[in-house]
């Protein structure tokens, strides 16, 4: 009789599975008195604190097919780590095994054929710096120290998303070491059950080792609007926005948000850190004329306190707000999708921001639509494919003594939100471990019924069960 899941293991059995892991792995084996277990057990948000037995960085797919067989032989609880930036900080989990991928760094880009293949350990930024070389892109995240692998398989929503789709959609393969320690290339012709599920539903499914991306001409210069408005006109400015979001054509993804301006220096000493209304959009073509009449109306709502658009490099502007995530603070969030944004959802997001814990913390609304909608509802396992926009609510603090404060804004405030919502929420922006129990419908939605299936094929006895509970 095997031991259950996810048992705690002990002493003698950690010891011995990090024996027999670091026989057989090229990467790291971090345990609990190795010098970097600490540094190894962080992720980007400083508000999770978990204590792993041992921490597996492998060194390529040969590692993690080890790292599976040892996992599927001692029956430890199983994390999976790109990137480390999801908030809920599942990457890490209490007295398992983390197989770690966060050094597996290639990236090989091939102009001709317009592809890029890059394994799981890559961030946006990375990314963007190789396939950039050649004037191309996939559509990413939109802060470049952020994970390919969480976002691409949780959907991934980025600044050129209406153009080009969700991170997801330019998948056109993937690599993956499901529970039998089988290595797979899936794709629309091989194994398309799990291509399906990988591409926004891609938790416990396996361990995705590389991904293959289909890659857009981009860049290497960009055009966006970045407009500051004064926080006193928040409604009317917010209410012109969202009529200038039914216009946009798919070439154009606009963003709103309430949030402090950034102490920049191009922006004028004295309004740094005071609450504003934020315009972003970027537009999905080449620079010039095209690109400025497309982007006006982003542009034309009202004085601005700031104006900052222009033209810049797509390395540059996926990185420009890396600089307010930090790692280490601490943070939370959640979203709703909306199909509609009233007058009074309007009112209870300005109210909502108003009563905000922190400068740090702050509301997004992303505007959906254009190729993300033309991808049909079972074409992936990405729920939500017709919602206008997606509202999420992040709250950033660095002082643990606010916690409950932070948090308990964040919620109350999406709480307040649910009457506007069109039903869902993002599995990316999935804060705590709320939203993958009570709300695990929600998270995937119509599409978790075949989710359930799919992991049931591929995992029957459930080796990454913790992977698919969490987000
Ligand atoms: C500052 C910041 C900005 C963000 N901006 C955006 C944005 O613009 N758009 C957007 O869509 N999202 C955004 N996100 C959310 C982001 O998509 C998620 O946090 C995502 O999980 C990050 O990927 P990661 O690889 O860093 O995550 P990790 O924390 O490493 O992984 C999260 C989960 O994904 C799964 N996973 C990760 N790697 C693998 C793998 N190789 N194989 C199988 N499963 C795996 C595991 O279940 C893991 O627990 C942002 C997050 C942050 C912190």
């Amino acid at each position: 009789m095997p031991a259950e899941q996810g048992a705690p293991l002990t002493v003698a059995t950690e010891q011995a599975m990090a024996d027999e892991l670091r026989s057989w792995l090229r990467g790291e084996v971090i345990d609990r008195g190795h010098p970097r277990y600490d540094e190894a057990r962080a992720v980007w948000n400083g508000l999770i604190d978990r204590r792993p037995a041992l921490v597996a960085r492998c060194a390529g797919t040969a590692d993690v097919v080890q790292a599976v067989r040892v996992a599927r032989e001692y029956r430890p609880a199983v994390s999976i780590r790109g990137g480390g930036h999801q908030v809920a900080g599942s990457a890490v989990c209490d007295d398992g095994l983390v197989i770690d991928l966060s050094r597996m760094k290639g990236v090989h880009v091939d102009p001709a054929a317009r592809t890029a293949r890059a394994q799981a350990g890559v961030t946006w930024g990375e990314l963007d710096a190789e396939t950039q070389l050649f004037g191309l892109a996939t559509p990413g995240g939109e802060i470049s120290a952020t994970g390919i692998a969480g976002l691409t398989l949780g959907g991934g929503f980025g600044f050129v998303m209406r153009t080009f789709g969700l991170s997801c959609d330019s998948v056109r393969s993937l690599e993956i070491v499901t529970a039998d320690g089988v290595v797979r290339t899936v794709s629309r012709e091989e194994e398309p059950e799990l291509f399906w599920a990988a591409r926004g539903g891609g938790r416990g499914l396996g361990v995705v080792t590389s991904f293959e991306f289909g890659l857009h001409r981009l860049g290497p210069e960009v055009a966006g609007v970045l407009a500051l408005h004064p926080y006193e006109r928040a409604e009317e400015v917010m209410r012109a926005w969202r009529d200038a979001t039914y216009t946009a054509p798919d070439t154009v993804t606009p963003e709103l948000l309430l949030w402090s301006v950034p102490a920049d220096p191009a922006i004028p000493q004295e309004l740094h850190r005071s609450n504003c209304v934020m315009i972003g959009a970027v537009y999905g073509g080449p620079t010039g004329d095209g690109a400025v009449s497309a982007l006006a109306p982003q542009r034309e709502l009202g004085p601005p306190l700031v104006d900052l658009s222009g033209t810049l490099p797509y390395v540059a502007l996926q990185s420009a707000n890396t600089w307010r995530f930090p790692d280490g603070e601490r943070y939370f969030m959640k979203s709703h999708f909306a199909d509609e944004l009233s007058d009074e959802a309007i009112r209870t997001l300005v109210d909502w921001y108003s009563r905000r814990p922190t400068p740090e913390s702050l509301i997004v609304v992303r505007t959906l639509g254009g190729a993300v909608a033309r991808v049909g509802p079972e074409d992936s396992a990405f729920a939500y494919r017709s919602a206008r926009y997606n509202v999420s609510i992040d709250a950033g603090w660095r002082d643990p003594a606010l916690d409950e404060t932070a948090i308990g804004w964040a919620r109350s405030a999406w709480d307040a939100m649910k009457p506007f919502s069109s039903g869902g929420t993002y599995v990316n922006f999935a804060g705590l471990g709320e939203d993958a129990g009570e709300l695990r419908g929600a998270v995937f939605g119509p599409h978790e019924e075949r989710l359930e299936r799919t992991r049931a094929v591929y995992d029957p006895e459930g080796l990454f069960a913790m992977a698919a509970r969490r987000p």
